[in-house]
């Protein structure tokens, strides 16, 4: 098949044999999808020649940035090597158990085993099989009960979106029980007048404690959270949220589950983003950054006093086809070795990540913007008609997807939720870039004053 040429005849193309993930394809076909076609470094190339300034790193997940010659290398000499193996029935292959050994490395001291999955999403879903079989092994059946929270991301599949607390995905979901929600650290949106970020961080925290008493501590199996809620909307907590969220998963008899497939490696400053807010989980789930996206591959970490009871309990019936794809192991260790050389995570908490905030937080001045927070490589801008107030648009979404198609229009990709602009850029972002970036979100602020003053809106 010869390839078109055109952007007019990929769109075509795409309309015609493409579902889009979270779209609405019909939408999408009137209008014809954005043809990205290359990548080098923090740019993006269209089908059209357009460059973009890539503020969310693909999906949350281009760490080192595009263009690494050094993993698609090492992908290459893998895929002639051994391009599959599986790690079903007493087999096991060279990346998979040096990745496995790198990662124990890596992450916090209680973890030394990993479980490896294709996706982030494949990867709650086999916390949601390990929790259950922990406690079944233990003797305590009964303890089922996931606790998470309203607006929480964790996946796509069945599972995963049943422990995600988007109201959008369960109107669309067959529910699954014994999952629970409660409320999320999202001082701007959620609280009292006269709350102070310190009191509702505490408040909500407390939820926590207040929902194991009210459903039965030998009913719950785990509580499962994003250090920072990434596709919610970047969502910082208050400082006083994770040191008693902390406080209540050790005083309980309950598993913590850090699921970290944005904030880990290297996103928050530190390795991993429990490291950054001083909590101490038992399972910590990983994707994106693992690889840079380079190549499929997520994993779950088990602390060792989780895996003394699993390797109790005979066969865990669990994996897929790709757990350890020998090609993906291989992309994560050549993209781990760069992170490590070139001292990403330390550049993040000492250099780049200082620096940008410091730029970002200009952007609180502006009129539009009721806060800009900041932490590590991931911010947000919370777009309201009255700062003082905090108050919202009339119409939630849209003043949100204004900005982001003028955000577009500028060069820079940052993506819209509800009316919170948010960004994640890679890691390797220069100070000059980071300057461009900032000000090609002002001029995407300003665009967006001036067309709802035309609204009237402002
Ligand atoms: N957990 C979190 C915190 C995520 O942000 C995501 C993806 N955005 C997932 C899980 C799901 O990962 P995947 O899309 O790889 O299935």
């Amino acid at each position: 098949m010869t390839l078109p040429k055109t952007t007019a005849e990929l769109r075509a193309l795409d309309a015609a044999h493409h579902l889009h993930p979270f779209s609405d394809t019909k939408a999408l076909n009137a209008e014809g999808s954005r043809v990205i076609v290359k990548a080098d470094g923090v740019w993006l190339t269209d089908s059209d020649g357009n460059r973009y300034l890539d503020g969310m790193s693909g999906l949350w997940c281009v760490n080192v940035g595009y263009g690494r010659e050094e993993i698609a290398d090492a992908v290459s000499k893998q895929l002639r090597e051994l391009p599959y193996y599986n790690t079903f029935f007493k087999t096991t292959h060279t990346p998979a158990i040096e990745l496995a050994a790198k990662l124990a490395e890596l992450t916090p001291p209680q973890f030394n085993r990993v479980f490896f999955t294709g996706s982030g999403s494949e990867s709650n879903d086999t916390v949601i099989r390990l929790v259950r079989r922990y406690w079944d092994i233990k003797e305590k059946p009964e303890k089922k009960v996931i606790i998470s929270r309203r607006n929480a991301y964790h996946g796509s599949t069945v599972g995963a979106a049943n422990l995600g607390g988007m109201a959008p995905m369960h109107a669309q979901n067959v529910a699954i029980p014994g999952v629970v929600h409660i409320a999320q650290p999202y001082w701007w949106g959620e609280a009292r007048q006269g709350e102070t970020p310190d009191e509702f961080g505490l408040r909500t925290a407390q939820a926590l404690e207040a929902t194991i008493d009210a459903l039965g501590e030998d009913r719950i199996a785990a509580f499962i959270a994003e250090p920072i809620q990434g596709a919610g909307g970047v969502i910082v907590p208050p400082a006083t949220y994770w040191p008693e969220i902390a406080r209540i998963c050790r005083e309980r008899d309950i598993l913590f589950v850090s699921d970290e497939v944005i904030c880990g490696f290297g996103r928050t400053g530190k390795w991993f983003g429990c490291e950054t807010f001083g909590t101490h989980p038992d399972l910590l789930v990983m994707a994106k950054g693992i690889t840079s996206g380079y190549m499929p591959l997520g994993g779950v970490m088990v602390a060792d006093r989780v895996v003394d009871v699993l390797l109790e309990g005979g066969d865990f019936n669990h994996g897929y086809t790709y757990s350890g794809h020998p090609a993906a192991c291989a992309a994560a260790l050549a993209n781990l070795a760069i992170m490590q050389r070139e001292k990403l995570v330390e550049r993040v908490a000492d250099d780049i990540g200082p620096y940008l905030k410091a730029r970002w937080s200009t952007l609180a001045e502006h009129p539009l913007v009721g806060e800009a927070p900041m932490l590590g490589m991931v911010g947000a801008l919370e777009l309201t008609p009255d700062k003082a107030g905090r108050r919202k648009f009339p119409e939630v979404g849209k003043v949100g997807t204004l900005a982001r198609d003028f955000s577009f229009k500028n060069g820079l990709v940052m993506r819209a939720v509800r009316d919170r602009l948010i960004i994640a850029p890679p890691l390797v972002l220069s100070h000059g870039e980071a300057d461009e970036l900032v000000a090609r979100a002002r001029k995407t602020l300003d665009d967006s004053w001036t067309e709802l003053k035309r609204w009237g809106w402002v």
